[in-house]
């Protein structure tokens, strides 16, 4: 029987670094990263079926109908949700899952699938993550001040992971998340 793949959900903060790091451990290591849906609207620069799905509200709520989700949550009054159609397929052929998730879809995840590994990645300090929150200067202020509330409430609930690193430097987190899935 083949080996099957893991299940890997990557949650924590808004801008604390998680699509850097699953793309830096998938060009190393190999893995794919599941595509999400959102009804928020495209940044300047994000491309729809590549960063994202974008989809309206009404067309995310239809997909919620037609269960097509395997988790959806709603993360500062937009839709989030993984599409599940693809993830049994790829882990049938022992590829390694990436999802990069907020907190409560991340703990649904781990609800539904038992075996999937819960990594919580934490930023140095919460005077980096409001820089880093802040560079990205693609958010409004409202929605800023929104994310780094969320990231408080996040943050506190860390403990339900099976993991918690801290980002300092990536290539480190990356090195962690190898021992974990070697
Ligand atoms: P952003 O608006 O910054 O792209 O994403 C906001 C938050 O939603 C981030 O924490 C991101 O990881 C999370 N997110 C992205 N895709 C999904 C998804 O499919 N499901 C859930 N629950 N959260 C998601």
């Amino acid at each position: 029987m083949s080996k099957k793949g893991k299940l890997i959900v990557i949650t924590g903060p808004s801008a604390v670094g998680k699509d850097s790091i699953v793309s830096n451990y998938i060009n190393k290591n190999g893995g794919k990263l599941m595509i999400s849906a959102t009804s928020r609207k495209p940044r300047e620069g994000e491309e729809n079926n590549k960063d994202y799905y974008f989809l309206t509200e009404k067309e995310f709520e239809d997909r919620i109908e037609k269960n097509l989700f395997l988790e959806y949550a709603k993360y500062n009054g937009n839709y989030y949700g993984t599409p599940k159609d693809k993830i049994d397929e790829l882990l049938e052929k022992g590829e390694n899952v990436f999802l990069i998730i907020e907190v409560v879809g991340a703990l649904n995840v781990k609800k539904l699938i038992n075996d999937s590994i819960l990594i919580f990645i934490l930023p140095p300090s919460h005077e980096e993550l409001e820089r880093r929150i802040r560079t990205r200067a693609i958010d409004s202020e409202e929605d800023i001040i929104r994310r780094l509330e969320i990231a408080k409430k996040e943050i506190a609930q860390k403990d339900k992971f099976d993991h918690i690193l801290v980002n300092e430097k990536i290539e480190d987190v990356v090195k962690e998340i190898e021992n974990i899935l070697n």
